[in-house]
């Protein structure tokens, strides 16, 4: 439990770097950021510890501009199954000396050690934001359109695809009054100039694919309202069967894929009979999606495990991956071997019986043993 390491250790802010303890939130951390005009970026919607986003490799709004927590993460501190105590790197922000632990442990989900002291990158916060809502006709014009955003290089600091039936459950959560058809929620991150001409080019290219017309909305409070609305959508899914139970998942495939995997996705919810509202950090071609069910009814968990497996085999058939976020935990363990090969699970294998050779650390997660 590192609930109560809550101390942040150090902020260069000359090297826009700091040193947390691993159960430092991500809210608090940037609270203590803000009057320094600097902020950690990684938002998985949930105010989790920067230990866990970084045991779990989280990312979620933002990924698509600043990355992953595999990109944010400098060093770690941890402790091994053998009680010793680790540094797995520096503060430079680039080094070629030797294996990569920091990267080894991030992601790892508990089974490798326990992280107690994360020094993450920072970034100004941006001079302007813009954030806005464009609705399209069709599903596949919203990701069309997201997919000629990323290709163009506009350089959106969000891009998030809700379908009709997520939409619907925004509206009755959170009152969003939307119209109920498949939508792009962005937001541009830059100087003033910047961000509009980025925001109009964005326009253009949802105007091509039928989409449109594009509202945004620079006022600090219509963002949030926005945001807020979003980081709330597990809650607005279940609000479309007040009572039932959800199984969420995600997956992530190359960009190109991006359109074909959500319509397919759709019309196999259409034909399991399913309600599964779909959201998406499709800018970095990841969706997720809740189908909602009664768990006490074995006809429904098997209708709906059956179709989680067919998301994921799609995924991985066309170039993706079982889980871009979300982890294996124990439930993808099985896709692993499908995903990586019987050679790559074997190393990994090995590397948790070299570093926790009696299976302390979270076992019959990630690799069982
Ligand atoms: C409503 C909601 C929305 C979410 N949306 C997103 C999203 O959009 N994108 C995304 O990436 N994620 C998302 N998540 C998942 C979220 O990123 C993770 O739940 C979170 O990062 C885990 O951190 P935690 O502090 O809650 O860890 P916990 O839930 O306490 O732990 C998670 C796992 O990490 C291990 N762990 C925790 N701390 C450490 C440590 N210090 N050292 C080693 N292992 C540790 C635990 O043993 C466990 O296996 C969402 C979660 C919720 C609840």
């Amino acid at each position: 439990d590192m609930s109560q390491m809550k101390r942040i250790v150090a902020v260069h802010a000359e090297d826009l770097d700091v040193v947390v303890e691993a159960g430092v939130t991500r809210k608090e951390l940037n609270e203590h950021l803000r009057d320094q005009g600097l902020m950690f970026p990684i938002d998985p919607g949930a105010d989790a510890s920067i230990g866990g986003m970084a045991a779990t490799r989280a990312s979620g709004t933002n990924a698509v501009r600043y990355g992953t927590m595999k990109d944010n993460v400098l060093a770690l501190k941890a402790v091994m199954a053998d009680g010793s105590i680790i540094q797995t790197s520096t503060r430079a922000r680039k080094t070629s000396a030797g294996y990569d632990l920091t990267r080894l442990l991030v992601g790892s989900e508990g089974t490798l050690g326990i992280i107690t002291e994360v020094t993450l990158k920072l970034h100004g916060i941006p001079e302007a934001i813009a954030a806005g809502v464009c609705p399209f006709p069709s599903i596949k014009a919203a990701c069309d359109t997201a997919i000629m955003t990323i290709q163009t290089g506009i350089p959106v600091a969000r891009i998030e695809l809700l379908d009709e039936v997520m939409i619907k459950g925004f509206n009755l959560h959170s009152k969003l009054g939307l119209p109920e058809t498949p939508m792009l929620f962005v937001e541009f991150h830059g100087t003033e100039a910047w961000v509009k001409e980025q925001s109009e080019r964005f326009g253009e290219i949802a105007a091509d694919h039928g989409g449109g017309p594009f509202d945004w909305a620079t006022k600090a409070e219509d963002r949030t309202r926005l945001w807020e609305a979003r980081h709330n959508g597990y809650w607005a899914g279940r609000a479309l069967r007040p009572g039932a139970d959800t199984l969420a998942t995600d997956v992530c495939v190359p960009i190109s894929q991006l359109a074909d995997c959500v319509e397919e996705t759709k019309r196999d919810i259409e034909a399991s009979g399913l309600i599964a509202p779909i959201a998406g950090h499709v800018g970095d071609g990841n969706f997720h999606t809740q189908p909602l069910l009664d768990l006490s009814d074995p006809e429904e968990v098997a209708r709906v495990q059956g179709f989680i497996d067919r998301l994921v085999k799609r995924a991985l058939a066309m170039g993706g991956t079982c889980t871009g976020e979300h982890g294996v935990g124990q439930k993808k363990i099985k896709y692993l071997e499908l995903e990586h090969g019987a050679g790559a699970m074997a190393v990994m294998r090995t590397i948790k019986r070299a570093l926790d050779p009696q299976n302390i650390l979270n076992p019959g997660k990630i690799v069982v043993m």
